[in-house]
């Protein structure tokens, strides 16, 4: 089974991986480190014009996005844009509209982090970590980590209903 992909960036010492939380794209720590107490990094889209369907995922990218990583007058999107030259690209940039750019995932589904809408827990990068079960099929799927998927249960899938359209309308609140 596919790994999720992660990447390093030359002046970094974390790993960074992409992933999308129901319909939000977030920058993550590839791995749980002890520093960070959050695998968050930056929520990277932002609302815009509506986008039209493609066959890759394309989003606004969030002009204020930050990791705190940047160099002076570059964007977090420049950063990204630069990464080691053995990684693929993570994005690529389809469109600009009056200083914001639309961007298009270059990562195939299986090779993004993975949100588990029931605990909250975000897949590990690596050939030996566990992959997360998908539980909904649509442009972007919905997941659950193999201890929540043991106990998906009708009531179970009601809240999780009930957290997804709660995050569409108010995001982390
Ligand atoms: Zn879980």
């Amino acid at each position: 089974m596919a790994a999720v992909h992660s990447v390093r960036h030359p002046r970094l010492a974390v790993r960074l991986a992409l992933g999308h939380k129901y319909n939000a794209w977030y920058l993550i720590f590839a791995q749980p480190y002890r520093t960070a107490d959050c695998r968050e990094i930056s929520r990277l889209d932002s609302p815009g014009p509506a986008i039209a369907w493609s066959p890759r995922p394309r989003f606004w990218f969030n002009q204020k996005a930050a990791s705190g990583w940047e160099r002076g007058g570059e964007s977090l999107l420049d950063l990204l844009l630069s990464l080691d030259f053995r990684d693929p690209p993570l994005f690529a940039v389809v469109d600009h509209d009056s200083g914001a750019n639309k961007v298009e995932v270059l990562l195939p589904e299986n090779k993004l982090a993975h949100y588990c809408e029931g605990c909250g827990q975000w897949e590990v990068a690596g050939n030996n970590a566990v992959r997360w079960f998908m539980v909904r099929a649509h442009t972007l799927p919905g997941y659950l980590c193999p201890p929540c998927h043991a106990k998906d249960w009708i009531g179970a899938r009601a809240i999780r209903y009930l957290k997804r359209i709660r995050y569409r309308l108010w995001g982390d609140r």
